[in-house]
Order: C-alpha cells, then structure tokens, then sequence
C-alpha cells in the first residue's frame, strides 16, 4: 500500500543528515512491497489531520527551531489532532523539544511549543554530546536497544506519568539526571538520538512503518518479518560499543 507521510521543516531541521532516517523508511518499507508517498510541509504548508499517516520532524539548532517554532506551535492543534487519531510520528531533538509545551533558550528567549508530549525544555550551560544506549520495550515484553548519537544543551524534563521512550544505560538523555530518554505517547516517538536513528535501528524504522500502516488500514499493526541487515547491525554494534567506551551514565 502508499503510506502517507509528512516531513515537516526538511530545509530547517536537518543536522546529522536526520533525512536520513526518511531513506531508510522508505527502503524498508518497500521490503515489505509497500511505498511512500513523502510530503514536504514546511513554513507555508499545512497540516491536514488525517492526511498523512507518518509524521517526520528532524533536529536542528536553536536558531533553525526559533524560525520555525510559532509556525509549528500554530500548526499544533493538527498535529496533536493526527496523532491522537492513531497517525505515527518521529520526532528527533530539536523536533523533540519543540512538540513539549516549549524551549527556552540558551539566550533565555522561549519558544512556543506544541504540546503533544508531556514535558519541557531548558537550554543548559553545558551540551550533552556523545554515543547513547537505551534500553526499551516497544511492545510489553519486547526489549530492544537503541543507539544513537546526542547533541544537545536543552535538559527535557517529562512530567510525572509520562512514559520515556528508553532507559538509558550508556549516555545522558533527556536530561543527564533522571535516567530517561525520549517520550511516547500513542504512536508518537520524541528523542534526542541523531546518528541518523533508524539506520543504526532498523527495529525502530519497522515499528513505525507497522504503526503508520495501521494509522492507514484501522486494523492492528502488522507484525513483519525480520529482515536481516548485516550493515544495519554492523553500525548498531559500533554505535553500542562507542557509547559503552563512552562512560558517562551505567544503570
Ligand atoms: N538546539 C537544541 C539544543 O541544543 C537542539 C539541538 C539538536 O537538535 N541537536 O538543545
């Protein structure tokens, strides 16, 4: 089937080459004999709630966020609207940061943000760099890794009840203190992980892939075959091996 899928500011978010991670949804989807149909949304553009069934929405520094933050904040509503209609979405930094209820600057200035996910941003003194860890479980019994690379001086601090996307084992997070990385909420997915993401975790390009078909058909997500990738696992082994050398926070 054509999955519809929004990527929302590719000329202003888009460090670390995160449209990468758009490639990668797009091969393995046609894997599994299904294509996308990507739709750039940028300043201009709009977001029609259930038009698309994948959102994308990459990082990019504070001056890029500060550009596009009123635009999306009033392009929220929409977006809030899709995803808890079921859409998927991937949120990558400062995407991340900028779908809490807002950023506030190294400079001190506060961007509005759009309050899907549960928390807040505050830009600290110091920046969070290096290869990260997680541990997660996308689906009740299901643990995975993820590994990716941070770059970040925003500290994001979740509300009480809001559900991470990982633990981290090897890294910093959402905030270098509490332990957690990302958020979910519904079939939305907010990280700090660069490297691109997906490359180095095909798992993760697969569960949104299954999230967005199931956005498309209103049935229960499929469950794919695995496909192996020696490459994929090559640079997630790496990426793991580096943040584990790395130090910084262990279990
Ligand atoms: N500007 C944000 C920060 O430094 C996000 C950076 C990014 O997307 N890598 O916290």
């Amino acid at each position: 089937m054509k999955l519809r899928v929004a990527h929302l500011y590719p000329d202003y978010l888009n460090i670390y080459a995160d449209r990468g991670n758009i490639a990668v949804l797009t091969q393995r989807a046609e894997l599994r004999g299904h294509s996308l149909e990507i739709e750039s949304v940028g300043l201009s553009g709009e977001i029609r709630s259930s038009a698309h069934d994948l959102y994308y929405v990459g990082g990019g520094q504070d001056r890029e966020q500060a550009l596009i933050a009123p635009d999306l904040a009033a392009k929220g509503s929409a977006l809030i609207e899709a995803v808890l209609g079921g859409a998927a979405l991937l949120a990558v930094c400062g995407g991340y940061q900028l779908l809490g209820r807002g950023y506030r600057g190294r400079d001190g200035s506060t961007m509005p943000g759009v309050g899907l996910f549960p928390h807040e941003t505050v830009a600290g003194s110091t920046r969070m760099i290096g290869d990260v860890l997680l541990e997660c479980e996308p689906v009740p019994g299901e643990r995975r890794t993820v590994a990716g690379f941070e770059n970040h001086a925003g500290r994001t601090l979740l509300d009480g009840g809001a559900v991470p996307l990982g633990r981290v084992i090897h890294g910093h997070g959402n905030d270098g203190e509490s332990g957690f990385e990302g958020c979910r909420v519904q079939r939305a997915i907010g990280t700090y992980l660069h490297g691109p993401l997906l490359p180095r975790n095909p798992w993760l390009a697969d569960w949104l892939l299954a999230q967005a078909i199931a956005h498309a058909t209103g049935e229960d997500p499929p469950v794919f075959v695995e496909v192996p990738d020696e490459l994929a696992e090559e640079a997630h082994r790496v990426a793991a091996a580096r943040a584990k050398s790395r130090g910084g926070r262990r279990r």
